[in-house]
């Protein structure tokens, strides 16, 4: 069979993609998707007792317009607006996020530690080189020790120093100093900072909600079940693991772009292979513990540093939407994401207990509540996070522009491997300029690389 414009994954990026393509009448595509449902790691799924569960907490904010009005236009008015209200357990107590703003709530020992820390003559001047040196010349060694070091080990399963700091923009809220003392000895609250100060969620169905609605309206465009097996980029063609055969003019790949180039595409030389080597991801282990009874705190979701817990997050479930939440009103859906790599092993098998364990001792459930719980639900998704590593611009330029000049584009959260645009906006934002670019020839914004093909000694073969 031949497709135009052929889409590997049912995920934001593919579904973006396929709407698009729909929106500008260029019908000639199809979405073949290896799994049953759509949403990917947006997914949401419905346990036993009655429990949504995301794949860790997904909070749905927006930096494009066009993203805007397609949540409104599947979700209709049946969503939910909720300010941010996140939190940092430190010290057997609770810090507003962003946590350099709101030292008032530490300990004035740990307070002073931190302010201590960011005197000029305590921080190193060198301009930084790596993620970790980024981080103690900007919050000094006080918030490097306490929070930011041990938290970005927790959620990034990566030794700092292997990482780059480009990525950060608006991820990271950066401190400023006077600011810092003001809130102290003035003892001010200060938890409006970043984007997503305000997000959306929907009512029902959790945020996979938004991509099945998507999803169901591209119709018998999107084949599930069908995995992309083989690529002749030479000849245009694709297999699928279940004995499917497609032509292509354009080829739109939203899996891993890693496995794209060492698993599904033949004849790549050396250098395409040890650039897809040196991307680096972690993988989450994510558990959803059903309680019985319901809390007075309004808390969205809460960082974790330190050891107490094995997860760097979690996020009050029920508080997103009632319906989360087995029983409406009467349970708490509590989600944990615990992250790990060959740097940071963890054994998952264990993690359900070592979760249920962290809840105790951070008091998010009670001991005696351990006879309360409805449900639990767990799912490990192997790649988690794309981390931007020293080495990751280097290898997108050598592998991007190899695909691009073969007409195969890899977009996505990890198609793209770009952290700083792999939220679910960016991600559909990515499909819908791409699609855009097929069409109408326009230059996308959202996901670039340099498209020239050269070589770069650094993946060569020795
Ligand atoms: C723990 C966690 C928390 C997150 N929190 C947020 C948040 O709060 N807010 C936010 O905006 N975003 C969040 N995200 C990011 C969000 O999930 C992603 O932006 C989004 O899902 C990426 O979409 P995608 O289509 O690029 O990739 P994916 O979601 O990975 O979808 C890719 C799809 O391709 C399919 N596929 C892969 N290989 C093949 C193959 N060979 N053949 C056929 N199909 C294939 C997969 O089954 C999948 O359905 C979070 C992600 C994680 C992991």
């Amino acid at each position: 069979m031949h497709v135009k414009n052929l889409i590997i994954g049912a995920g934001p990026t593919g579904l973006g993609a396929a709407r698009r393509l729909a929106e500008l009448d260029e019908n000639d595509f199809l979405v073949l998707e290896r799994s049953g449902h759509a949403g990917g790691l947006a997914a949401s799924f419905r346990d036993g007792a009655g429990f949504t569960w995301d794949i860790g907490g997904h909070v749905v904010f927006s930096h494009y317009e066009y993203f805007d009005r397609l949540v409104e236009d599947v979700l209709g008015d049946e969503f939910l607006e909720h300010e941010r209200i996140a939190r940092v357990r430190m010290a057997g107590g609770w810090v507003d996020y962003p946590f350099q703003n709101n030292l008032r709530q530490l300990p004035p020992e740990l307070a002073w530690q931190c302010v201590r820390g960011l005197l000029p003559e305590n921080r190193p001047q060198a301009k930084p080189r790596n993620f970790g040196q980024w981080i103690d010349h900007v919050f000094g060694p006080g918030i490097a020790r306490l929070f930011m070091r041990p938290y970005n080990f927790k959620v990034w399963a990566t030794p700092p120093e292997e990482m780059a700091f480009d990525w950060i923009g608006e991820r990271v809220s950066v401190v400023e100093l006077a600011g810092v003392l003001e809130n102290l000895v003035l003892g001010r609250a200060d938890a409006a900072w970043g984007p997503n100060r305000t997000f959306r969620f929907p009512l029902a169905g959790g945020t996979g909600e938004i991509f099945r609605r998507m999803a169901d309206r591209l119709g018998g465009r999107v084949r599930y079940n069908e995995t992309a097996w083989k690529i002749d980029a030479a000849k245009k063609l694709l297999l699928t693991r279940e004995g499917g055969t497609y032509t292509y003019d354009n080829l739109l790949s939203t899996g891993p772009l890693d496995k794209l180039v060492l698993e599904l595409l033949d004849a790549c030389g050396g250098e395409l292979r040890n650039a897809a080597r040196a991307l680096a991801h972690n993988s989450v282990y994510v558990a959803g513990v059903g309680v019985d009874g319901l809390r007075n705190d309004p808390t969205c979701w809460m960082y974790f540093p330190e050891d107490a817990a094995p997860f760097y997050r979690l996020t009050n479930f029920h508080n997103y939407s009632p319906r989360n939440a087995g029983r409406p009103g009467a349970s708490r859906a509590l989600m944990a994401e615990t992250s790990f790599s060959e740097h940071k092993p963890e054994d998952t098998a264990k993690l359900m207990d070592k979760t249920i364990d962290g809840l105790v001792n951070t008091t998010m459930m009670h001991g005696e509540e351990r006879a309360k719980v409805l449900s639990t639900w767990e799912t490990t998704v192997e790649y988690g996070y794309p981390v931007p590593t020293l080495e990751r611009d280097a290898a997108l330029s050598v592998l991007q522009p190899w695909l691009a000049a073969r007409n195969i584009f890899s977009r996505g959260r990890f198609g793209g491997w770009k952290y700083e645009v792999a939220n679910m906006d960016h991600s559909v934002m990515q499909g819908v300029e791409w699609a855009e670019r097929m069409v109408l020839g326009t230059a996308e914004r959202t996901y670039t690389v340099e498209e020239h093909e050269r070589c770069n000694n650094v993946f060569r073969a020795a």
